[in-house]
C-alpha cells in the first residue's frame, strides 16, 4: 500500500492522482495513457483542483491528449471538473444511472448546504468537510456516452472495461478494469481508511460488487479515497459491510428505530476509520431495505443526514 500524494505511476502507463488524506471531497483520479491518447478516470471536487491535477500531469499526458474522461458515479469529488476536460475535447463516459444522477446533485446543491443553517453542529461539520472546496460557477456538463450493465472500449491502443456494479455508494456506479495492467479502479465502492457511505444502493448489492472485484483477480486496486491496495482493501470493505447489516438487522428485528439501532452499535475498530459517523446512513440504508422486504413502513429519511452525523462525531 501507499499513501502518497500526487501522480504516482501503479503500472506500465497507469497513474494515480492521489489527494490529502482521502477524507470527505478528497478523491482519486486515475489515468492510463496509450500510444496516441490517453483516458482520465473522474475528475476531482472543484476547478482549481482539477486544474491543477492537469498541470501536475501534463508531463505524463503531453503528446498524449487525453481525449476520454470516465466518471466512475455521480458525487461532485469525482466529476465537478468535467468542464476543463470537455473543454480540452474530451469525451465523457459513465453509467445511465450516474448521468441522471448528476442531473440530482450540482454543485448548487453543496454551496446551499454550507450556507444553509442547520445549527451550530451540522453548521461546523459541513464547514471541515467541505468549507475548503470551491462550489461557486461550476457548471457539469451532459455526459457523451452512457451505458448500462459492461463497456469495452479501446483507449490508444489499450482495453479498458467498464463494469456498472451499482447501486451501491450512489446510483450508478462503475469500476474500470484495465486487464493488461492488471489493475482495477473502483471509484467509491472502496474506501481505504475511511468509512464507506451508502447513499443509494443496497448494502447487499455493494457486497456483490466487492466480490466482482475480487473476482477480478487484480494485483493493484485503486480506491475512489485512500491509498492504492490490493484485495485485502476489498476484503476490509466487505467485512465492515457484513458487520453493519448484521448488527442493524438485529436492532430491526427486535422492533429498534434507526436511531436506538444506531445508538446501540459498538463500531470497534471501525471507529478507527476516518469519519465513522457515516454509521448514521449506513444504518438507514439497511433499514430501508428491510423495510421494503418486510413491506413495512419504510424509515423516513432524515431531511439532512449532516446534523446526525455531526451530533454523532461531535456529542460523544
Ligand atoms: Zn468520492
Amino acid at each position: 500500500m501507499t499513501d502518497r500524494r500526487g501522480l504516482l505511476e501503479i503500472a506500465d502507463g497507469v497513474f494515480v492522482y492521489l489527494q490529502a488524506d482521502g477524507g470527505w471531497g478528497w478523491s482519486n483520479s486515475g489515468l492510463l495513457t496509450g500510444d496516441w491518447s490517453s483516458l482520465l478516470i473522474d475528475t476531482l471536487f472543484d476547478l482549481r483542483l482539477t486544474g491543477q491535477m492537469l498541470d501536475d500531469i501534463s508531463a505524463v499526458t503531453s503528446g498524449r491528449p487525453i481525449d476520454m474522461l470516465i466518471n466512475t458515479h455521480a458525487d461532485g469529488d469525482h466529476c465537478y471538473g468535467n468542464e476543463l476536460l470537455v473543454n480540452q475535447g474530451a469525451t465523457v463516459v459513465t453509467s445511465d444511472a450516474a448521468a441522471a444522477e448528476m442531473k440530482t446533485v450540482p454543485p448548487s446543491v453543496l454551496e446551499a448546504l454550507l450556507t444553509h443553517d442547520m445549527g451550530e453542529l451540522a453548521n461546523r461539520y459541513v464547514e471541515e468537510a467541505f468549507g475548503c472546496f470551491q462550489f461557486e460557477g461550476i457548471e457539469v456538463p451532459d455526459p457523451d456516452r452512457t451505458f448500462s450493465g459492461e463497456l469495452q472500449l479501446e483507449v490508444g491502443g489499450r482495453t479498458v472495461e467498464l463494469i456498472e456494479v451499482g447501486p451501491a455508494h450512489s446510483a450508478g456506479d462503475t469500476v474500470v478494469y484495465l486487464p493488461d495492467a492488471s489493475t482495477v479502479f473502483c471509484g467509491d465502492i472502496l474506501f481505504v481508511d475511511e468509512t464507506p457511505v451508502i447513499w443509494e444502493g443496497s448494502i447487499e448489492n455493494w457486497i456483490s460488487a466487492c466480490d466482482r472485484i475480487l473476482g477480478l483477480g487484480c494485483e493493484i486496486i485503486v480506491p475512489g479515497h485512500g491509498p492504492v491496495t490490493d484485495e485485502i482493501g476489498v476484503l476490509m470493505v466487505r467485512d465492515y459491510l457484513v458487520f453493519v447489516e448484521s448488527e442493524a438487522r438485529k436492532s430491526f428485528e427486535v422492533g429498534q428505530t434507526v436511531e436506538e439501532a444506531i445508538d446501540g452499535i459498538d463500531l470497534g475498530p471501525y471507529k478507527e476509520w476516518r469519519e465513522w459517523e457515516r454509521i448514521v446512513p449506513n444504518v438507514f440504508a439497511v433499514y430501508r431495505e428491510l423495510a421494503k422486504e418486510a413491506c413495512g413502513e419504510i424509515p423516513r429519511h432524515p431531511h439532512n443526514v449532516f446534523p446526525a452525523m455531526a451530533e454523532l462525531k461531535y456529542g460523544t
